[in-house]
């Protein structure tokens, strides 16, 4: 596998990446604590009436790293879906996954095989670009990268963006107490 082949596969890669963006540009977005997020019951694809639980997973963070032990955490939640959006989000991410591995096996096919057996993971890149693109056509909500105490939770639907707050508003009023004699707020 020469340089321009590892380079293009990289370049693949971070196409997925750039994809990945360009997909959610437009999602609305919502930062806090994921341990007391709750999720309307209505499909956060088209809205229709939720009847399965679809989980979704953040990205890896690394809390700790010694010697022996890399400790990462990831957050999953199972988010209300209906069935139908989840099986076309079944089928579009194998429909991904099978065209991405095409394209990587015609790659393989036409340039000469690498040399080094460990290169071929560079072909996954690939692949991302393809799985990028299908997994987003029907999703919903995407999980950003988790820090300590907060994630980024993205939305495609401003309508269910709105019953989301709504709902999550409702759990945890909001941190402001009356002072007496009508003195204005205490923020806490
Ligand atoms: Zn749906």
């Amino acid at each position: 596998m020469g340089w321009i082949l590892i380079a293009s596969a990289v370049a693949a890669f971070a196409l997925g990446g750039a994809l990945r963006w360009y997909l959610k540009r437009n999602w609305c977005r919502y930062y806090g604590s994921p341990h007391n997020v709750v999720f309307p019951r209505v499909c956060p694809v088209c809205l229709a009436p939720a009847n399965v639980l679809v989980e979704e997973t953040s990205p890896e963070r690394v809390t700790a790293h010694y010697v022996i032990i890399r400790q990462v955490e990831k957050w999953k939640a199972k988010i209300p879906h209906c069935s139908k959006c989840e099986r076309k989000q079944a089928r579009d991410v194998t429909i991904g996954l099978v065209l991405g591995c095409l394209c990587a096996l015609t790659i393989f096919l036409l340039t000469p095989a690498p040399e080094d057996a460990r290169a071929v993971v560079f072909y996954a890149g690939f692949i991302y670009p393809f799985y990028v693109f299908a997994d987003h056509v029907h999703k919903g909500i995407a999980f950003g990268w988790p820090d300590d105490k907060a994630i980024t939770l993205r939305f495609k639907q401003a309508g269910y963006y709105d019953q989301f707050l709504e709902l999550n508003q409702q759990l945890s009023p909001p941190l402001e107490t009356p002072l007496a004699g009508n003195q204005g707020v205490w923020r806490h």
